[in-house]
Order: structure tokens, then C-alpha cells, then sequence
């Protein structure tokens, strides 16, 4: 069920019988040639409604503005300061706690999230809140491998566009069409969490806006597989966190 689309009566009706909440987060900014502005965002979104059918959760509305500074360079990018997207969960987590979710399950698409939600996690380290990236689950992580090996690369991932053209639009690949620079396992590792650099800097190493990945191999059907397997990995753990909390109703 998502909360936006929810009354407050049948929230309240909900809350009798369970206080969790999936929280999705992305992020609003370039994805390379082929790949949606929104692609974060959207991934995350549709693996969370689909959890939350197969697991009986409300949904909240996505976080979309989230931290994006190195991708500034980048038209159509709009991103927070961390200190700000953090102040933002924390208030939010606040929110929901007082109404009585206590099982807060953020579904992540965008590495830079990571570690301001952690932050916040830290803050309410008595309540319940998991923080987990839909590529995480190791069935997702299989197709991934299996569909694109290291071509998954980095950023405008073909797993992640695969996702955006099983649920929105195909956009011809253009100048995705030649693979990007390869990058290597070590700068991955030194990056994750996209701690990248300065946006100019950011955009003259990578001008396409492609880091490592080539999207162009991306395809609606590994797309919808890729969301299958995330929304049903996704649906246990989120299961597993509210198994853990007091019984209601
Ligand atoms: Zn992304």
C-alpha cells in the first residue's frame, strides 16, 4: 500500500497491525546517453512497491533529492548538501516514529545515500531501521554478473537502465553505443559510496556520464528479471526486520 495514496484512517487501520515502512531513496541526476534522470529514483520506487505487495508494507513517497554534487557538471541534475539530506531523514524517521512505524526499511539507489542514512540510523539507534541497496541481495547480484559482468561497471549501470526501460522508455543509445572506458576493480572499491571528485573534474574524466558501465547492453527483459528477483529479496529481508519487532494486533 503506498502512504500517498492512502488516507489517514487506513493508516491508522495499518499501524494496529504493524509498524513498518519502506522509505525508497534515489537520486535525481545524469544517468549517461541512454539512461533517465530519474533512474535512481525509479529504480528504487518500483522495487519497493513490488516488495511491499509481496509483503503486506506501506510505502512511503521516494526521496529523490538526495546528495549528487560530483554530477553538477551535468544538465538536469539538482542535488542536496549531505548536512541537509541528512537533517531531512532524521526528521522524517522522527516523524514516522512518533506515529508508531518502528520498522523503517530504506531501499537505497543511490551509493552517495549510504552514508548520511547510516548517520541517521546511528542517531535512533533504538528503533528499527535497515538500510539496504536493491543491487545488494545476492540473487540480484548474480544477474547481474551474469548479464553484464564487469561491464556493469559503476554509474548509468546496464542493470539499472534495464530497470527504467522495463517500467518507462527505451532511449536509443546514441553515443552509448561504443563502451565506456573500463575501470578498474580498485577504483571502484576506492569510490564506492560515489565519493567522486569536483563536478568539472568529474565530467572531464567521464564525459559521457557513463562511469565504467555500459548501458547499451542493457534490455527491458533483464530489466524485468532484475526487479523480480530485487522485489523478492527485498520482500524477505523487510519481513525479517519486522519479524523481529513486538507482535501488534
Ligand atoms: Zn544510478
Amino acid at each position: 500500500m503506498r502512504l500517498d495514496l492512502a488516507t489517514w484512517q487506513e493508516v491508522e487501520t495499518y499501524l494496529q497491525t504493524s509498524g513498518g515502512i519502506i522509505v525508497p531513496t534515489g537520486s535525481t541526476e545524469q544517468h549517461g546517453p541512454m539512461g533517465l534522470i530519474g533512474t535512481d529514483a525509479i529504480c528504487a520506487e518500483k522495487v519497493a512497491e513490488g516488495a511491499a505487495e509481496r509483503a503486506g508494507a506501506m510505502v512511503a513517497p521516494t526521496l529523490a533529492y538526495t546528495p549528487a554534487p560530483f554530477n553538477m557538471a551535468f544538465p538536469g541534475t539538482m542535488s542536496l548538501s549531505e548536512p541537509v539530506f541528512e537533517a531531512l531523514v532524521a526528521e522524517l524517521v522522527e516523524g514516522l516514529l512518533s506515529h508508531g512505524f518502528d520498522c523503517i526499511y530504506f531501499l537505497n539507489g543511490h551509493g552517495a545515500n549510504l552514508a548520511p542514512l547510516a548517520r541517521v540510523a546511528d542517531r535512533f539507534a533504538g528503533a528499527r531501521i535497515r538500510i539496504r541497496s536493491w543491487w545488494e541481495a545476492e540473487a540480484v547480484d548474480t544477474l547481474r554478473k551474469t548479464y553484464y559482468g564487469d561491464w556493469e561497471g559503476m554509474h548509468a549501470t546496464p542493470s539499472e537502465v534495464a530497470i527504467t526501460q522495463a517500467t518507462h522508455r527505451v532511449v536509443p543509445p546514441g553515443l552509448a553505443e561504443t563502451p565506456p572506458r573500463k575501470i578498474s576493480r580498485d577504483f571502484i572499491e576506492r569510490h564506492s559510496g560515489d565519493r567522486h571528485g569536483p563536478p568539472k573534474q568529474h565530467r572531464e574524466q567521464f564525459p559521457d556520464g557513463r562511469v565504467g558501465s555500459h548501458s547499451a547492453l542493457a534490455t527491458p527483459q533483464h530489466g524485468g528479471a532484475l526487479l523480480k528477483a530485487a522485489e523478492a529479496a527485498v520482500a524477505e529481508d523487510y519481513l525479517d526486520l519486522l519479524a523481529g519487532a513486538p507482535q501488534r494486533g
